[in-house]
């Protein structure tokens, strides 16, 4: 399954806990198995949340990705960090270790890191996230830097701008990527200041599959990526497994293709 679940906001209110929990279960039994999460969000309630949603369950049902922030992606404190995740998660490992985004860090020192905790055993495999071309390039051209089998980056049908370069970049080089953001956050983020969902296409199309528009958004991050998108309920959690179901074909995404205009040029890396 292209689909799995992000994390971001999940464990902030204690009220909606258990919802969060009762979703996150739900999305791993129907194949959502990949949880996306860092150590930033909710300064740890995050992974603390994914650890009590997936105790009890086989480790193999479900894979658990994890991102260090850049000032503790060094030789004197990720070792620490990835500690802190693993025990805020209940895990003796993680599936996949993303460095957050680039910061003062040298990258080399990152990667050798992040082989190091390979060899340990506390990571199966690492990657990157709000990597544009320019810092792939320069991240493959370091020591081990091609070990990086993962870059996430913000992706969904108002904002395409990394099929022009990026995309196929990372295709070329093996480096599957995560489409963060697969929903627009449920339309908060607008395209020339216009809201996605309120295009009337969008809507069209989406009856005729006996969608919700939302389902047609993940459809479309999950053709190129692997799209991580939050819910905090069941009925969000059945629907998003089911848009990997929905076959949308190849004419109406072109029809869709006229009003969500894949890009013509290089186009800045949207970051949230
Ligand atoms: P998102 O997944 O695009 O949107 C989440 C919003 O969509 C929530 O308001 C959610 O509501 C709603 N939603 C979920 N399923 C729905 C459905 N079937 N129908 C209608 N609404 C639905 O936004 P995101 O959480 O910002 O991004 C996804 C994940 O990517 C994050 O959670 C995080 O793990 C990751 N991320 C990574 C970075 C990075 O820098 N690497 C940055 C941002 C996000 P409910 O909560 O009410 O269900």
């Amino acid at each position: 399954m292209k689909i799995g679940q992000g994390t971001w906001q999940i464990g902030d209110e204690k009220h909606k806990e258990q919802g969060e929990i009762t979703a996150l279960r739900r999305g791993i039994e129907l194949g959502m198995s990949l949880i996306d999460t860092a150590e930033m969000y909710g300064a740890g309630r995050s992974e603390e949340l994914v650890g009590r949603a997936v105790a009890g369950l086989g480790r193999e049902s479900y894979q658990l990705c994890s991102k260090v922030l850049p000032e503790n992606a060094g030789r004197d404190r990720i070792f620490a960090s990835c500690e802190n995740s693993l025990r805020r998660l209940g895990a003796d490992y993680l599936d996949i270790y993303l460095l957050h985004w680039r910061g003062g860090v040298p990258l080399g020192e990152t990667v050798e890191c992040m082989e190091r905790l390979k060899t340990q055993g506390k990571i199966r495999s690492w990657g990157v996230s709000n990597f544009d071309v320019c810092d792939m390039e320069e991240l493959f051209n370091l020591e081990n830097g091609e070990k990086c089998e993962y870059n996430q980056v913000l992706y969904h049908i108002g904002s395409r701008g990394i099929e022009y370069d990026l995309l196929p970049w990372c295709k070329a080089h093996g480096v599957a990527v995560m489409a963060y953001c697969p929903l627009a956050q449920g339309g908060r983020l607008r395209r020339y200041g216009r809201d996605i969902f309120a295009e009337p296409l969008l809507t069209e199309i989406a009856e005729k599959y006996s969608a919700t528009r939302e389902q047609i958004l993940l459809a479309f991050a999950a053709c190129e990526c692997i799209a991580i998108p939050k819910s905090s309920s069941v009925q969000h959690t059945n629907e998003n497994a089911a848009a990997a179901r929905l076959a949308v074909a190849d004419s109406d995404w072109a029809r869709l293709d006229e009003v969500f205009w894949p890009p013509s040029c290089k186009m800045h890396l949207d970051i949230e």
